[in-house]
């Protein structure tokens, strides 16, 4: 039997896959072949499988360099759920698991070690596995060996070291963010030759995206949230205390809540997270901090309460949810102020004056995906450098969001910015459009201005949401960084004088309250929004209260048993057999042992 073919059957057998996801069997194929290997995949789209699955294959040891500790005990607590001999060395570890490890080394019982990098820059750990059988290094989010990058860690230069000394075993690296410059770097200063490298699509297109205003942040998460009652979900947050706050706001309307922030310590951070991953339907809300180690495959949302840092990190915090393949949704929540913000830390940082300009160039580009008039994963795409169609699930595609010829406005805007002298912010300046009664405009001299209500057949907070689009779309800036007033950029110019065209998003009219929905409707919405009979719906409830059991039995996180995506099947297609059971997804042989008798009787029980 081929390499592949044995890759094939371990992919069935132990993780209840059918199939390889896209990506997969090249990067497999490519490990199994010996080469090293550098892989570039999105978050979520199984990068961890193409080396857990080679380290089942042959008997060396796969080694695994991760940067956080959670992130391995995570997986390792993943492996032993699938039967996989597993386990991490790192400064948590006590001298007797130590002990224990280095006796199922010897024995060649262990199939996959996950270390940190500082652990393995110890000389005594490389002299004790250059006598181990060791196939093959897997250096986990290898863009922490980039310098420029957002998660430098120092100790990843270290890593090709310790690999040389430990002997002649193959290299392979993963990340989810490498742009071509930082895979260069990485092959570089990981790879004693140049590695095979693989690009696989940024696509999510499970993720549906959607973007609003911020208008009345609580009331527009609270619908969001009403909608999605019972899942679990993200809701990122700018500040400690905006976390703080919405966490106890949310907590107050009946919904479990667990908040993350670095302010926290060590041990009531490590008890929410765990909360966060053990039990179904509990909102994180957290700040950035939170993430890295947060493998939960069924996150059915992201929210941002506030507007992200930047394009990348957008991505890598939505990234976070629909692991599973399922229908995840986002919602962020932007705000001129939380731009304006923006631009104002960047300009009081002190960095050059080219890295300050690639910066804005970051932020405008955020900016502009959100408030697109255009398919929004188009943008997002576009700016990894990847063409796609309209993807038919954003707020754009679901005609969500109307856009219209919006010149003649634009130019009523950008004048008024212009005649008052490119100093005065929002308010003003809507005020002035609106020719509203305005003690400063007045004292200003301004109400005589040509400009004051012309703009009369509006009301502010359209004009106001008219500036929030010219200053995302880069045709102001602002004017200086003590105050919020708005000065004209070229682009600016070009539009005043109509050498450029503008389209103005029409911000739907505010939405009623959420509609009520029934309690099994809401979790079948729960478990991925898909369409479901009632009699199927049973049927989830029935074995998602037994993985509920199960899981607290067994002390481990309900997903560890069996994913959303499993018991849907389950549900829908019914199962009366082991060997039917076989054919569900996830469903691999030490879960048919362990589960497969009570998972059937649940499913024959609520059948009836
Ligand atoms: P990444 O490390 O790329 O962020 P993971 O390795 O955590 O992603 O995988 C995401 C999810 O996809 C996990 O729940 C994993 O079990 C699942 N998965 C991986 N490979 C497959 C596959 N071939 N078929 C179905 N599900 C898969
Ligand atoms: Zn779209």
């Amino acid at each position: 039997m081929s390499d592949l073919a044995a890759a094939k059957q371990i992919l069935k057998k132990v993780f209840g896959f059918a199939d390889f996801r896209p990506g997969q069997e090249e990067i497999v194929g490519a490990i199994l072949s010996g080469a090293p290997v550098l892989a570039v995949m999105p978050t979520g789209s199984g990068k961890s499988l193409c080396y857990q699955l080679p380290a089942l294959l042959g008997d060396g040891l796969t080694l695994v360099v991760s940067p956080l500790i959670a992130l391995m005990r995570d997986q390792v607590g993943q492996m032993c759920a699938l039967g996989v001999p597993a386990a991490t060395l790192n400064s948590q570890t006590s001298e007797e698991e130590a002990a224990k490890i280095w006796r199922d080394i010897r024995a060649g019982a262990l199939k996959l070690l996950y270390v940190s990098p500082e652990r393995l820059a110890l000389d005594g750990l490389t002299e004790a596995l250059s006598h181990a059988r060791v196939s093959r290094v897997a250096v986990d989010e290898a863009h922490c060996i980039c310098e420029w990058g957002h998660d430098f860690r120092p100790e990843y230069r270290l890593i090709r070291e310790s690999v040389e000394k430990i002997g002649a075993v193959q290299a392979i690296a993963f990340t989810a963010t490498a742009d071509s410059a930082m895979r260069a770097e990485i092959a570089e200063r990981l790879f004693a030759s140049p590695p095979k490298v693989f690009v696989h699509s940024f696509d999510r297109p499970n993720i549906a995206l959607k973007f609003a205003a911020k208008d009345q942040p609580r009331k527009q998460l609270l619908r969001f949230l009403s909608a999605r009652r019972g899942q679990s979900g993200i809701v990122y947050c700018a500040s400690r205390a905006g976390t703080e706050r919405l966490a106890e706001f949310f907590a107050g309307q009946s919904f479990e809540t667990i908040v993350y922030h670095a302010g926290l310590d060590q041990a009531r951070r490590n008890a929410n997270q765990d909360r966060f991953l053990r039990e179904d339907g509990v909102i994180a809300f957290a700040t950035i901090a939170f993430g890295m180690g947060v493998n939960k495959p069924d996150v059915r949302f992201v929210a941002h309460a506030d507007m992200p840092s930047s394009i990348e990190s957008y991505y890598q915090e939505i990234g976070r949810a629909g692991r599973d393949g399922l229908p995840a949704e986002t919602l962020t929540l932007y705000g001129l102020e939380d731009m304006a913000l923006r631009r104002r830390q960047i300009d009081e940082k002190d960095l050059g004056d080219e890295r300050r300009r690639f910066e804005h160039q970051r932020l405008s580009a955020l900016g502009a995906l959100c408030e697109a008039a255009a398919c929004r994963r188009q943008i997002l795409l576009g700016h990894f450098n990847e063409q796609a169609p309209p993807c038919g699930a954003c707020d754009f595609c679901r005609g969500e969001i109307l856009v219209r010829d919006g010149a003649i406005e634009a130019q009523k805007a950008l004048s008024a910015v212009y005649r008052t002298g490119q100093r005065f912010g929002l308010n003003y300046l809507s005020d002035l459009l609106t020719g509203a009664d305005n003690e400063a405009l007045r004292r200003n001299g301004h109400d005589a201005l040509k400009t004051f209500g012309v703009g009369a057949d509006r009301t502010k907070q359209d004009w106001a949401s008219t500036f929030r689009q010219l200053f995302a779309a880069g045709a102001l800036r602002t004017a200086s960084a003590e105050h919020g007033g708005f000065a004209l950029t070229e682009k600016g110019e070009a539009i005043l004088r109509g050498r450029e065209g503008f389209m103005l998003r029409d911000d739907p009219p505010r939405e009623k309250a959420p509609r009520q929905t029934s309690k099994t409707a809401r979790d079948a919405a729960a478990a991925g929004a898909r369409e479901t009979t009632p009699g199927e719906n049973q049927i989830f409830e029935a074995l998602r209260k037994l993985r509920r059991e199960i899981a607290r039995d067994e002390g481990v996180a309900a997903y560890l048993v069996f994913a959303d995506r499993t018991l849907l099947e389950m549900a829908e297609r019914r199962p009366a057999t082991l060997d039917a059971l076989r054919g569900i997804y996830g469903v691999g042989e030490r879960k048919i042992a362990l589960y497969g008798e009570p998972f059937l009787e649940a499913i024959a029980q609520a059948s009836d």
